[in-house]
C-alpha cells in the first residue's frame, strides 16, 4: 500500500485506473474468477469483464462457462441470484451488495401467489427483474428479449405478467394473449423517464436517424421509436444496420458501449439523465476488494428451498431463442 499526505492527513494513495485494472486482471487469473458485467455498467468495468451482455446473455454465460472457481457479477442483485442458481458449485459475489433493482421490489412471492388464487387458470410469467422470492412462485420467467416468444409458446388465452407494466404493454401489443398485470404500478424509474417529445426533437435534427427504444419505456415512446428491443437486440441491430445515426432510449452505459463499438456511427442518447443509480454502485475498487477479500457480505445466495424451482424455470427460459427487434424499419437497415 502507498500513502499520500492530503488535507485529511495521511491517506492511502488512490490507485490509478490503469493500476486498478492490472491488479484486477492479475487477481482474476489467480482466483480463476469469471467477471460478468451488465450492459449498463460503466465502460471501465465492461473492459475488465469476461463477458458483457443483457440479463438473458449473462444468465446463459454463468450456466455455460467452465473452469472458473468464483463469479463476480457486476449487475443488480437479482441477476447475481440467477448466476448463483445456475452455477451452484461456485460462489457468486456482487461488488456492492446494495445494488438492488427498484423494479424488482414491486413483486413479492406473496403477491404472485395471491394473484394466482384470483386467476387460477392463468399461468404466471415474471420478468427476470424480480427477487428470488417472486421467482419461486412463478410458472415461467422471461427477459425483455424473450418475453413475446415465451408468452406465445405457452399457448394460454390469458397470462399473469409482471412486474413491469410497460413491458406488459409491449407483450400485449405483439401477441393475441390477454395480459393481466401482476402490479399495474410496476415500472423502471430509468426507462419511465423517456418521453415522445425527446425522440421527436432529436428526429428534427437527425431526420435519417433510427430511434431504438427498450420495451421498459412507456408504450407511447415505443410507438415513436423505429425499433423496440432489449439491449442485446440493440447491439445486434446497430452492428448489422447500414444507418449512420442512432437514437438510443435506454440506460447510458449501453449508449457508451455502442459508441465505443461503432466509432464510425453516431450513437446519441435520447436522454442523458437515463442513469441507473443501482447499476452504477459498482466500481473497479469494489471489484478488486471482492477479488482480494471474498467478503461474506458480498456473497449472493438464494434460499435453498427456492433453488430447484427457480433453476427449472430459468433452464426453460434459456432454451428460448429470443426474438429479433419488434417493429424494425427494414427499408433503412
Ligand atoms: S435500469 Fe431499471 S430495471 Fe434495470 S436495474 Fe436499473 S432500475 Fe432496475
Amino acid at each position: 500500500m502507498r500513502w499520500e499526505l492530503s488535507s485529511r492527513g495521511v491517506q492511502p494513495l488512490a490507485a490509478s485506473c490503469e493500476e486498478l485494472r492490472e491488479r484486477i486482471l492479475e487477481l482474476k487469473k489467480k482466483r480463476k474468477a469469471l467477471i460478468l458485467a451488465h450492459n449498463y455498467q460503466t465502460l471501465d468495468i465492461q473492459e475488465i469483464a469476461d463477458f458483457v451482455g443483457d440479463s438473458l446473455q449473462l444468465a446463459r454465460k454463468s450456466a455455460e462457462s467452465e473452469g472458473y472457481e468464483m463469479v463476480v457479477f457486476a449487475g443488480v442483485r437479482f441477476m447475481a441470484e440467477m448466476a448463483a442458481v445456475l452455477s451452484p458449485d461456485v460462489p457468486v459475489y456482487i461488488p456492492d451488495p446494495g445494488a438492488l433493482c427498484p423494479l424488482a421490489a414491486y413483486l413479492t412471492g406473496e403477491k404472485v401467489a395471491a394473484k394466482k388464487e384470483e386467476y387460477p387458470d392463468a399461468p404466471v410469467v415474471v420478468y427476470v427483474n424480480t427477487t428470488a422470492d417472486a421467482k419461486s412462485k412463478t410458472d415461467y420467467i422471461c427477459t425483455s428479449g424473450s418475453a413475446i416468444e415465451i408468452v406465445k409458446s405457452i399457448g394460454a388465452e390469458r397470462v399473469l405478467f409482471g412486474p413491469d407494466a410497460n413491458l406488459a404493454d409491449y407483450v400485449r401489443e405483439h401477441t393475441d394473449v390477454e395480459i393481466i398485470d401482476l402490479d399495474e404500478r410496476g415500472h423502471c424509474y430509468v426507462h419511465d423517464k423517456f418521453d415522445v417529445e425527446m425522440i421527436l426533437e432529436l428526429k428534427k435534427k437527425y431526420p435519417d436517424a433510427i430511434a431504438i427504444a427498450h420495451p421498459e419505456c412507456p408504450i407511447e415512446v415505443q410507438h415513436a421509436a423505429d425499433v423496440v428491443g432489449s439491449t442485446g437486440m440493440m447491439a445486434n441491430f446497430v452492428a448489422q444496420s447500414d444507418a449512420k445515426v442512432f437514437l438510443i432510449a435506454t440506460e447510458m452505459g449501453m449508449v457508451e458501449q455502442l459508441q465505443k463499438a461503432h466509432p464510425d456511427k453516431k450513437i446519441l442518447p435520447v436522454y442523458e439523465g437515463a442513469v441507473c443509480r443501482q447499476m452504477k454502485k459498482h466500481t473497479l475498487e469494489k471489484i478488486l476488494h471482492v477479488l482480494e477479500e471474498m467478503p461474506e457480505e458480498n456473497l449472493v445466495t438464494v434460499p435453498e428451498e427456492h433453488v430447484p424451482h427457480i433453476r427449472q424455470v430459468l433452464e426453460e427460459m434459456n432454451k428460448v431463442k429470443g426474438q429479433g427487434p419488434a417493429k424494425a424499419v427494414s427499408a433503412r437497415t
